[in-house]
């Protein structure tokens, strides 16, 4: 006997029970454990962070990362899964300054570094409960026991161990460089960390600016062209360049105007004032009417000098300039009142917006630094790392976005503005804080990325991608475009950078490890088993071997992509301890997550191993796409649509979650989501399922059926296109999953239970219903339940719990040598030989014409229990009429028709044809009804009513009654032909045409305009 099925399924206790079920005998565990001398399948887990409560696109990510283990395992494979935690950087700095109300760096360190690390240390796991809890609510199995953690002296010392190989082999480098820089965070960003933040609709100041021309080049200023010269114009200080820009903040740190030596540059005359400017770009400044009345070649112009917009020197603001040969250091120049500016010739010169005159600030500019360079340009840095204007300007304080509005003005009031404007564009924003991003020059550390692109590439090459376009598209690009990683953060909360620096001669030491330090001579600071971080490690200083200065460690710690793309070796505190364990491990065969990690961890991943290892460190990635609302709309908290997995969780359950995720859309698609969908996914898949194994144990149960042993041979069509359909069924999700796609191997399971259902037992409802135990019955048992039983094992990687609970009671109960728990059963294996390609063509024709003749007796208005004389049916083919001849017994019973008919014909609908037409397909039903078909129709309607009744009466199904009625001369008719139908169909042992002593069940009905009262009783 197996154990009774409630029809009426609460799907999330049932899960609850399974959750008890897996953790009281452990069943992950013994996944692994059973198969450790099996080959292994390596995953990786991409650490989140828990310093905030998981969402829905964590549920995604996480079945994702559940059902390939799950399906290797079943394959056969040992798959050790260990969970990990990001904890370092600025996301956890920034809530611990929140918390303390900080708006910046100064405060920290007035706090104590320490005791400000103390509380990021804390915060880190503040919803570790949550995550674990909702983690194992989605049935995700990964060893949260025993997981790495980016902030234990363990990893650190990995992540030390990656950069000395990086540094040895000359990849790690300071600059002097241009970089994007959070001026709330005061840090630098990462290229992947900027790409993260842009937002496309900024609104910034779009503005044309004049630069007052000191000196032009003679040739220029005695060219006599359009009956003038310039030489006056330019005595009386009114000729100058227009440039365009969209940060008035830099102006201030304005040392150079380029232009483009082969482009034409128009003189145009304003009042009593002449604009220089690209002749192409006239129109675009609003000037489209004005004649140009001179034309200069851009290199006839280089040479000319020009009037700061605002001399630094009288604003208390340094000009420097660049050592010769020493690009990371400056000297100091001295003051001049008299200061002019050169004009530069560049190739990156535009002639599609501006004016084709570039304004250049090196300070502020990763291609101004550059030209800077290159030409031996002042450097004016007026703006400090929080992102103020320095000096005695007006604007003095102000934050460089909010001094925009003045410099504009100051500006206008000197006659140096020609216009402005608004310009909305795309423009980097902090990706944490949601700063504005400047571009600044600093000192930074970089690992040399670019100098291994090919190597990257190449590697990329032999990565699979699903979907596959990230590999050559949003990846391959990113490599394509490599820049240095600028890996260094002036920060706290972090893996400090391991480079120390002697005070006294500048020479650099980059130890690998603990004991390395350990050995270091002079060693000061060190003790022990001490937390690694800032502020300890701080203090630690030793002898310099070349001079006998101190070595003092450098300020700054490290990007935490860093930490997580170090995971495959640092997970293992790899190369101090578990080397073997690492190389068993390594690369991973798969891994999954967000299609934003492309920039981040799937990043910092492929870098660090190419840098490190000369190869991938990963062979499979299923690449995610977003979740967004029902509307298509970004889940925020502002705009309140976000939904929590919890609700679903306890409404529809994790199964019919994790079947959403699955098959509502490829893995790389952005996904509409809410709870309503969940809803549906459990109605339509889960509740069709359940109800056929819930129908299937309640017959079960009554016929005494034993799985196992000897079955007939298979005579039933019905059957054989049934366990046809399952071989297939099993061959395409294995070789779908091997695949690494879940949506199309699911969606193959969701159509075969649908088929299973409203096909399968519906066509058998009466094979089991019948009262001898015969092979055909016996047939249709066993056929059922190894579907059902097979259906678990190919569900069990999705739904694990369903799969598990159906298992437990169809194999489990009758087995006990089975596998304790379907996660511990192998993965089914097809019997192609019972693969009948005809059949299952034959079946599907039928379920077409089946599905068509319904729509033409709907259309006819003719109920369904009204059997009919005929259906006809137009095929394609004399092959496809012998199939549906074949059939024709499931088709006339799906019907309810006496006989089919074909033709060749196009049928005419009349008012005795129904007719459907589909493709090159007709179906007709013959709507003409005989006395004989009425009376028929009305015994059906009367055994529907009296099971209806024996439902609302509590029996149970196998109850027999006794049958009363009461009724004219034409149901007392129908009662006497009908009688050996309606007594089986209903149980009854005797109808009797009389009213029923009480207590008894009964109803009156109305049926074709006749009256009719039946009552009911249990017999005995
Ligand atoms: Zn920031
Ligand atoms: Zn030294």
């Amino acid at each position: 006997m197996f154990q009774p099925v409630n029809s009426k399924v609460s799907f999330p206790d049932v899960e609850r029970k399974v959750l008890d079920f897996w953790r009281e005998r452990s069943v992950f565990q013994k996944s692994i454990d059973a198969r450790s001398s099996s080959p292994r399948f390596i995953f990786y887990e991409g650490p989140p962070t828990a310093n905030g409560n998981p969402g829905i696109h964590h549920v995604l990510s996480r079945v994702f990362k559940d059902v390939i283990p799950r399906y290797k395992t079943m394959k056969g494979f040992c798959v050790s899964r260990k969970a990990g935690w990001d904890t370092h950087g600025l996301p956890v700095e920034l809530e611990v300054e929140k918390q303390l109300g900080f708006t910046g760096k100064a405060q920290i360190e007035d706090y104590g570094v320490a005791k400000f690390n103390d509380l990021c240390r804390e915060s880190v796991f503040k919803y570790l409960k949550q995550w674990d809890s909702l983690t194992e609510r989605i049935g995700f199995w990964l060893d949260m026991d025993h997981p790495y953690v980016t902030l234990d002296n363990s990893y650190i010392e990995s992540c030390w161990w990656a950069i000395k190989q990086l540094w040895d082999r000359d990849l790690i480098y300071q600059g002097y460089k241009v970089t994007p820089h959070c001026p709330r965070c005061g840090t630098s960003l990462s290229s992947h960390e900027v790409a993260l933040g842009y937002k496309d609709d900024t609104v910034d100041p779009s503005v044309y600016v004049k630069f007052r021309i000191q000196t032009l080049p003679p040739p220029v200023a005695a060219d006599a062209s359009g009956g003038f010269t310039l030489a006056e114009a330019l005595s009386r200080g009114k000729v100058y360049f227009l440039a365009w820009t969209t940060t008035p903040w830099t102006l201030p740190g304005n040392t150079s105007l380029a232009l483009a030596e082969d482009a034409d540059y128009a003189v145009i005359e304003l009042g009593d004032e002449y604009l220089i400017f690209a002749g192409a770009l006239v129109g675009q400044a609003g000037l489209g009417d004005q004649p140009a009345l001179k034309t200069f070649k851009g290199g006839q112009l280089v040479g000319s000098l020009y009037c700061p917009l605002y001399n630094p020197h009288e604003f208390d603001v340094e000009r420097k300039r660049a050592k010769e040969g020493q690009p990371g250091q400056f000297d100091v120049q001295e003051s001049d009142k008299y200061l002019t500016y050169k004009i530069i010739n560049a190739d990156f010169v535009s002639m599609e917006d501006g004016t084709g005159i570039v304004h250049i600030a090196p300070a502020f500019g990763e291609v101004d630094f550059q030209a800077g360079l290159e030409n031996n340009l002042d450097f004016v840095q007026q703006v400090d790392l929080a992102g103020n204007i320095t000096g005695s300007y007006s604007f003095s304080g102000k934050f460089v976005k909010d001094a925009d509005a003045e410099i504009l003005a100051d500006l206008d009031s000197r006659g140096l503005l020609y216009k402005t404007a608004k310009i909305t564009h795309t423009y980097p924003f902090c990706w944490r804080c949601d700063a504005p991003l400047v571009y600044y020059a600093k000192k930074t550390w970089y690992i040399r990325t670019s100098a291994r692109k090919d190597e990257m590439i190449a590697g990329n090459r032999q990565i699979n991608w699903y979907p596959e376009h990230i590999k050559e598209g949003r990846f391959g690009d990113w490599l394509q475009n490599n820049v240095d990683w600028a890996f260094s953060r002036e920060r706290y909360w972090g893996t400090p950078l391991n480079i120390w620096v002697c005070r006294k001669c500048g020479r650099y030491e980059c130890p690998g490890g603990v004991e390395e330090i350990r050995g270091k001579p002079g060693l000061q600071g060190y003790s022990d088993g001490m937390d690694l971080h800032r502020p300890y490690i701080d203090d630690v200083t030793y002898t310099c071997s070349a001079c006998g200065g101190d070595m003092v460690r450098q300020p700054e710690v490290i990007d935490c992509w860093f930490d997580s793309g170090a995971m495959p070796w640092a997970q293992w505190h790899y190369p101090v301890e578990n080397v073997e364990l690492f190389k068993q491990s390594f690369p991973a065969d798969y891994i999954s997550e967000a299609v934003d990690q492309t920039r981040g961890w799937f990043y910092s991943l492929h870098a660090l191993s190419t840098l490190i290892f000369g190869q991938p460190c990963f062979k499979n990635v299923i690449c995610l796409g977003h979740i967004l609302d029902a509307q298509g709309e970004k889940m925020s908290k502002t705009r309140g649509n976000v939904v929590d997995p919890w609700t679903v969780l306890d409404s529809s359950g994790a199964d019919a979650l994790r079947w959403y995720m699955f098959t509502s859309g490829p893995p790389g698609n952005v996904r509409r989501m809410s709870p309503d969908m969940v809803v549906e996914v459990m109605r339509n898949f889960l509740m069709t399922l359940w109800n056929t194994y819930s129908f299937f144990v309640i017959y079960a149960n009554i016929d005494n059926f034993i799985p196992g042993k000897t079955a007939p041979k298979i005579t039933s069509e019905l059957d054989r296109w049934l366990v046809s359909s399952l071989n297939r069924l099993v061959i395409d999700v294995d070789r779908l999953l091997d695949d690494y796609d879940p949506t199309a191997a699911g969606r193959k399971i969701e159509s075969f239970v649908n088929d299973l259902s409203n096909w399968y037992v519906r066509r058998s409802r009466r094979r089991f219903w019948k009262s001898q135990n015969d092979d055909d019955k016996l047939s249709a048992y066993n056929t059922l339940y190894q579907a059902l039983v097979t259906l678990a094992k190919l569900l069990a990687p999705f739904t694990p719990f369903i799969a598990e609970e159906i298992y437990q009671n169809l194999v489990r109960t009758v087995d006990e040598d089975a596998p304790e728990s379907v996660h511990l059963a192998a993965f089914p294996v097809a019997d192609e030989s019972l693969i009948d390609p005809d059949i299952m063509a034959g079946t599907e024709l039928a379920m077409k014409v089946c599905s068509m003749g319904r729509a033409a007796r709907s259309k006819s208005a003719v109920k369904v229990r009204q059997p009919l004389p005929k259906v006809i049916i137009r095929a394609r083919s004399s092959h496809e009429r012998e199939a549906l001849q074949s059939l024709c017994a499931q088709i006339t019973d799906e019907l309810n028709v006496k006989e089919i008919g074909f033709t060749s014909e196009e049928m005419k609908e009349d008012k005795n044809l129904s007719v459907v037409a589909e493709g090159d397909y007709q179906v007709g039903m013959v709507t003409e009804i005989s006395p004989e078909l009425l009376a028929e129709g009305l015994a059906r309607e009367i055994v529907r009513r009296l099971q209806t009744m024996r439902r609302s009466a509590g029996l149970e199904i196998a109850d027999h009654i006794q049958t009363y009625y009461e009724g004219g001369e034409q149901i007392q008719a129908v009662m006497a032909d009908f009688a050996d139908y309606i007594r089986q169909e209903t149980l009854s042992t005797a109808i009797l045409q009389e009213s029923a002593e009480q207590p008894a069940h009964t109803e009156k009905f109305k049926l074709a305009g006749l009256e009719v009262t039946l009552s009911i009783k249990k017999q005995g």
